[in-house]
């Protein structure tokens, strides 16, 4: 599948090296859960959850009494999907009518997925409506009227550097009149100026509260898989100056971070919903965390 083959070198960077301590050591012993360690944190799930994660099999290997270093695999899949549990991920937003904001800083790939989304609910015969409300971005509201054009959806802008709130208001008035499923808003990702970003935030949501307290609302954040342990740095980030209900993953197709994924779910505890795996208006899957480790291992 898509999944499978976007994951091969996630697969080689991660589970050919794990691999290869189950086969290359005789015995468990330190060396050998030093090097499992090693191996998991520079397949970037994180340093909290790798520890977590070999405490884990340390445990059990002890009570199990196990002797046998390849018997140790099926105990770190388990400890990973464990680690990756954030309970049953909703995807509400797909089946009322909403509102959601996505954030994203310069580069990862946000103008790219509010596309993608809005081009897949189109096809579901869902009325989208998109919200250009990053007016601090020069020509971020062209680069999203191309790819309303693709989606064959409505877009709602504003003059660089107005005011977003005044945008969102426009986008609500036509979704309203319009009958909207969703209203897709795209907003700025100035990390740099984390109280700016959390005023127009908060200034966006009143704008929901007043004139559309009935939508369902969602902000989800993309995040650049290829970055790493950036991506979780900013993940951490936006959630301090927001809530965070879900992540996209972008570039999934071909890193080598794949791994992020179980860090982000890890430690934040919160759901990544999608993940983005090339740059065409179909690249983009639902992300189930379970599909995910076992396509990285079996
Ligand atoms: P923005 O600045 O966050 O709005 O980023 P863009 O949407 O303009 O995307 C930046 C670059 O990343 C573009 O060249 C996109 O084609 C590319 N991109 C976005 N998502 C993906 C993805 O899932 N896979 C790949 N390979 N490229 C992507």
């Amino acid at each position: 599948s898509r999944l499978v083959s976007g994951l091969t070198k996630t697969r080689d960077n991660i589970v050919s090296g794990m691999d290869s301590i189950f086969h290359g050591f005789s015995h468990i012993d330190d060396d050998f859960y030093e090097e499992l360690e090693e191996t998991l944190i520079m397949g970037d799930l994180g340093v909290h959850t790798t520890i977590e994660i070999i405490e884990e099999l340390k445990e059990k290997v002890k009570e199990q009494h196990i002797k046998e270093p390849i018997e140790c695999r099926e105990l770190l899949i388990d400890s990973i999907k464990k680690q990756m549990d954030v309970g049953e991920t909703a995807y509400e937003f797909e089946n009322r009518q909403s509102v959601v904001f996505v954030i994203g800083v310069n580069g990862v790939g946000k103008t790219t997925t509010i596309g993608k989304l809005a081009g897949k609910f189109h096809a579901q015969g869902k009325k989208v409506i998109l919200g250009a409300a990053d007016t601090f971005r020069a020509a971020a509201g062209e680069q999203l009227k191309e790819w309303a054009n693709r989606a064959q959806v409505e877009m709602i802008g504003g003059q660089e550097g107005s005011d977003p709130a005044a945008v969102v208001y426009d986008a609500v008035a036509a979704a309203k009149a319009r009958k909207a499923d969703i209203l897709l808003c795209d907003t700025a990702g100035r990390l740099h100026n984390k109280k700016n970003l959390m005023e127009e935030l908060k200034k966006i949501n009143r704008v929901i509260d007043r004139e559309y307290p009935d939508a369902y609302r969602e902000t989800l954040v993309v995040l650049d898989a290829t970055t790493g342990q950036n991506a979780l740095a900013q993940a951490k980030e936006f959630n301090e100056v927001t809530d965070i209900t879900g992540v996209v993953l972008t570039k999934m197709d071909g890193t080598a971070k794949g791994g992020i994924a179980v860090a982000i779910q890890s430690e934040l505890g919160i759901p990544v919903k999608y993940i983005g795996v090339g740059e065409s208006i179909d690249d983009l899957q639902k992300f189930n965390a379970d599909e995910f480790v076992n396509a990285l291992f079996y």
